[in-house]
């Protein structure tokens, strides 16, 4: 076909940028280099109107008028007959809350007359975006009224339409064969104008005909049409046309790709306080042979005249092993400062390994749930914890547990008891990771009941519901590989278990025909929401994928199961939840105990197939509640062994400092880390320790957004993968895709809180206060507890909230309902020996410290003001530990019983008082806040503003081109900014900032700010 000619220039010029050897995982949450998460459906339309995408939104045909036909073009395509009936429907719940949009589809029309439109979309049967051919007057695409007309796309032959609007350039553009045909500038469109964005009832979205009642319809073939949530650029639409014609030459050429289109400066650009920086400080490390040194990232800076900088950011090299530190000696790092030529120095010491290197102990606990209530604030104001945390108990409320025991039910065969409705988006029908909001569930449930101690009513629903859970999973887990009836087969052994009846291998069929019910046949203790199949494949190398060869991540969704009833066995006592674990703790030791070492690195370095979320943390645990060792032995069957050794020598890796994340999905990777905690909690092995610790201090140095999140990635493309490499956020992130997916920064905090109860390091707790604020707090719905996947961060964004029902769970969606039933969790440590309480977080909140029999009472509005009151009741001798936030830098004031406390506190420490206590005893913490500026580290005019704790964003009208630009005042920002700091809300240049966890609109939460 001659059409495709022009484009093969194209594409090898853009081939030619990457030519960095970059591990990044491949397969189908790649398609055409478009991560799958801009990927709302995909329908191939070559045997059925299945959505192929991980959303599973099935489409349905109305009418008869069509078949499935061969092509030569691409194998078998669907033709519609243009009998003025038939046509495809979507599911309504589509383009809800969508910012931007794209459709791309391959028709070969048979007729170009008029009303007969290639797609059709809009609410209450009113058309409000569509394409159609439109007879002499050619091709004409229509969004809000805003038209494209172009050629018409000739007829009896294929053509790749595409239509994309995208919103944050106002622009609406139609290309045909991956040329623009036609663009329309300044649409003035917001998708939720379009589309009912909260619900999608009255959305009807239809293919092939009119949403008005004529008696029209496409006389047509029909192939791939694809609907994508990111505005599609020349250079994907490009890909996608090049690779439906030239499928093996496009993957072979799609090995190194970067997704292009941030905003650029150029390298005069001033960054921030770069301009006043004559040098920085020469440094002196020293690191043990074998172990790459720790490099400080802020070092003291040089400053002309008098003027006072902050540290100054260093970006110093990453090695990918650790060959430069083999033996004993000395040797020099250079580095650099973003936007200077200054060469940073770094010398380092390598002295000799030392075996007996101290191992930390697990000194300090966490109070359990109940043993500390969030209250309202010393105004009497509720507080944003107790609001989010009331939405969520509301909704866990009103939840019916049938639904989340739906497909368990579906699995095993049984009856669904009346009123009983399938979960939707990643838990329907076939979805392959079908059960995973149960694990979630459970982990809600038993949290909600543990803090609900404050209402008895509440609590005894929420113990109802997870008795109910329980008892129902444990009769199924019980029938797993025990005859159907008396004196009937049925395999016990895990690994004898056989392909599905009828069936002459595994598959991963989850559909209501093909579905294997067969529970008698699946082994001993076997509980999932799907058969046996999916763990079995992976063991043979299956890959992610949508068809029944593939699968998703089983191991991922068995964690979720695990946790959550462990999390009822701690709460509640429960014995069952933990036989549950056991029996299919059991089956997976049998099953995994034999699959050879080689096997298993490549199956944990499978691309989201191999994702086991915390397997390893979750029968570590097991391991200790059952006192069994064996299990603790199946926890490191999951060791990832690249990423924590290097290789299976143990040569380097995150053990010795390696970063070998770089590139990777992140939340694959978080809970794996947490995973090695887990394991150091009882083998004490320190290989283990240093792997989460150093695993810890380079996700957060290297590759953090200013409100907590990790992920994000560019290069390579995909928006929940870490950047291709360290600390190249703007080089390589700011994915258009989105940031910051959200489970992520949940899986960061449980790590960091973990770590701290080894090592009581300030930063742990500093960055679980921003990841708190700034994340967490900030992922929920303003009246609901709808939340988001991704947190977009690029210039005029806006947050996209799902799940406001609790009927359909992504991943984000599960850790949501688990976050905001938990957000008190961290506020109070104390240590194993009872002698010392940690102080962590400035929350409104009541402290029933059980052990010691003493009370303790927080009263603050922060971060509505910058103090705090701590009033104990009952007496006894502890050490008060309290943190001195890394941003109090204006000060850190105590008094005891308004006497001042003689004391100097450093910024990112905790001060310890020590003295005998006494009922009534009041201590004030002031900790006055400012502004402060936190820039990318690699292009540093890129900023984020602080007040405090709080990250503030600039409310903005509508989308945005580029970065919003301010100019601060060099000395002191603050003069630059005015407002009101008890509401939190401030103006710059007559542009309102707010917190970021009270902003719901559009919002800019990185400026490209200019000092003056
Ligand atoms: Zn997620």
């Amino acid at each position: 076909m001659n059409l495709v000619k022009p484009i093969v220039g194209i594409i090898l010029a853009f081939c030619a940028w990457g030519t960095d050897s970059v591990f990044a995982q491949s397969g189908d949450q790649i398609l055409d280099g478009i991560g799958e998460t801009g990927l709302i459906a995909r329908y191939t339309l070559e045997e059925n109107v299945k959505d192929w995408s991980r959303n599973n939104l099935h489409g349905n045909i109305g009418g008869s008028g069509y078949e499935f036909v061969d092509d030569e073009v691409f194998g078998k395509v669907i033709a519609l007959s243009g009998d003025g009936k038939t046509y495809i429907s979507i599911p309504g719940e589509l383009l809800a809350g969508e910012e931007s949009l794209s459709i791309s589809a391959w028709v070969n029309l048979r007729s170009a007359k008029a009303g007969a439109p290639l797609f059709d979309f809009g609410k209450n049967n009113k058309s409000t975006f569509s394409a159609a051919p439109a007879g002499e007057n050619g091709f004409v695409a229509q969004v809000a009224g805003y038209t494209a007309s172009s050629e018409a796309a000739a007829l009896n032959k294929w053509n790749h339409i595409v239509v994309v609007v995208n919103v944050p350039e106002k622009t609406f553009t139609t290309y045909l064969n991956a040329e623009m045909v036609s663009e329309v500038e300044d649409v003035e469109v917001e998708l939720k104008q379009l589309f009912d964005s909260r619900k999608g009832n009255n959305d009807q979205f239809v293919i092939g005909k009119s949403l008005a009642a004529n008696e029209t319809s496409l006389d047509a073939k029909l192939h791939d049409f694809r609907i994508y949530r990111i505005p599609l650029n020349r250079r994907q639409i490009g890909w996608i046309n090049f690779s439906a014609l030239h499928k093996e030459e496009a993957e072979e050429m799609m090995r190194n790709r970067q997704e292009a289109e941030l905003q650029e400066f150029p390298e005069t650009t001033p960054q921030l306080y770069t301009q006043y920086l004559n040098g920085v400080e020469t440094i002196e490390v020293e690191t043990e042979v074998g172990f790459l040194p720790r490099l400080p990232r802020f070092v003291k800076g040089v400053y002309s005249d008098t003027f006072e900088g902050p540290e100054v950011r260093v970006l110093w090299p990453a090695p990918e092993d650790n060959s430069e530190v083999q033996s004993a000696g000395k040797y020099t790092v250079t580095g650099r400062v973003a936007g200077t030529d200054i060469q940073p120095t770094a010398i380092v010491t390598v002295v000799e390994h030392d075996h007996d290197r101290h191992a930390p102990h697990r000194t300090l606990e966490a109070f359990h749930l109940n043993e500390v209530q969030l209250t309202e604030d010393a105004h009497k104001h509720e507080t944003k914890f107790v609001e989010n945390r009331d939405k969520f108990v509301k909704g866990l409320l009103e939840t019916n547990p049938d639904n989340f025991l739906y497909m368990f039910r579906n699995a095993f065969g049984q009856e669904q008891p009346a009123g009983a409705k399938p979960l939707g988006v990643w838990d329907s029908q076939e979805t392959k990771l079908r059960g995973h909001a149960t694990g979630h569930y459970l982990s809600a449930l038993a949290q909600a009941y543990s803090s609900s101690a404050y209402d008895p009513a509440i609590q005894a629903k929420f113990a109802e519901k997870m008795e109910y859970m329980v008892n129902t999973l444990y009769e199924f887990s019980q029938l797993s590989g025990t005859p159907k009836t008396a004196g009937g087969e049925s395999v016990s052994d895990p690994l004898a278990v056989p392909p599905g009846p009828g069936k002459e291998g595994y598959d991963s069929d989850l559909s209501e025909d093909g579905i294997r019910t067969d529970y008698w046949n699946w082994g001993k203790g076997f509980i999932s929401a799907y058969p046996p199949d999916q763990f079995i494949m992976l063991e043979h190398g299956a890959k992610y994928g949508t068809d029944n060869d593939k699968v998703w991540a089983p191991y991922y969704t068995l964690h979720k199961i695990f946790a959550g009833l462990m999390d009822i066995y701690e709460v509640s006592g429960n014995e069952k939840a933990l036989d549950i674990v056991e029996g299919m703790g059991d089956w997976v030791h049998a099953r995994l105990s034999v699959v050879p070492a080689e096997t298993l690195i490549s199956i944990w370095n499978t691309y989201i197939a191999g994702e086991f979320g915390g397997m390893n943390e979750a029968m570590a645990r097991l391991s200790r509640l059952t006192n069994n060792k064996s299990y603790l032995e199946t926890a490191k069957l999951f060791d990832n062994i690249r990423l924590f050794f290097g290789d299976s020598e143990h040569s380097h890796g995150l053990a010795k400092n390696v970063d070998m994340f770089r590139g990777l999905h992140a939340n694959q990777h978080i809970p794996q880390i947490m995973g090695a905690l887990e394991i150091y909690r009882d083998s004490k092995e320190p290989e283990y320790f240093n792997i989460a610790d150093n695993f810890w201090n380079k996700a957060t140095g290297d590759y953090m957004y200013s409100i907590g999140g990790v992920a994000g990635a560019r290069n390579p493309a995909n928006a929940e993968c870490f950047t291709t490499q360290p600390a190249t956020l703007y080089e390589n992130g700011f994915s258009v895709g989105g940031q910051n997916e959200t489970c992520a920064t949940y899986n960061m905090l449980k790590l960091s809180r973990n770590l701290f109860l080894y090592n009581q390091q300030a930063e742990l707790m500093d960055y679980y206060e921003r990841g708190l604020y700034n994340h967490i707090l900030a992922s929920v719905d303003e009246h609901t507890p709808a939340n988001t996947y991704h947190v977009p961060l690029r210039a005029g964004s806006v947050k996209h909230f799902s799940n406001e029902h609790m009927d359909g769970f992504t991943c984000c969606n599960g850790t949501a309902i688990e976050s905001n039933t938990k957000l008190q969790n961290s506020i109070y440590f104390h240590s194993a020996d009872n002698k010392a309480l940690y102080v962590n977080l400035y929350v409104p909140s009541i402290l029933k410290w059980t052990d010691k029999d003493i009370t303790i009472t927080q009263t603050t509005a922060y971060p509505k003001e910058d103090h705090t009151t701590l009033t104990i009741n009952g007496s006894g001798k502890f050490d008060l530990n309290v943190r001195v936030p890394h941003w109090a830098t204006k000060g850190f004031f105590v008094t005891v019983n308004r006497k001042k406390e003689e004391i100097t506190a450093e910024p990112g420490t905790y001060l310890t008082i020590s003295r005998k206590w006494k009922d009534g005893d009041k201590v004030e913490l002031r900790m006055p806040f400012h502004f402060y500026l936190e820039p990318v580290m690699d292009q540093q005019n890129i900023a984020s503003l602080f007040y405090g704790p709080v990250l503030l964003a600039a409310q903005e009208e509508g989308p945005r081109k580029e970065w919003r630009k301010v100019t601060l005042d060099a000395e002191d920002i603050s003069k630059s900014i005015s407002g009101d700091p008890e509401k939190l809300e401030f103006e710059i240049d007559g542009v309102t900032y707010k917190p970021f966890y009270e902003t719901y609109g559009r919002h800019s939460v990185y400026l490209d700010v200019r000092l003056k």
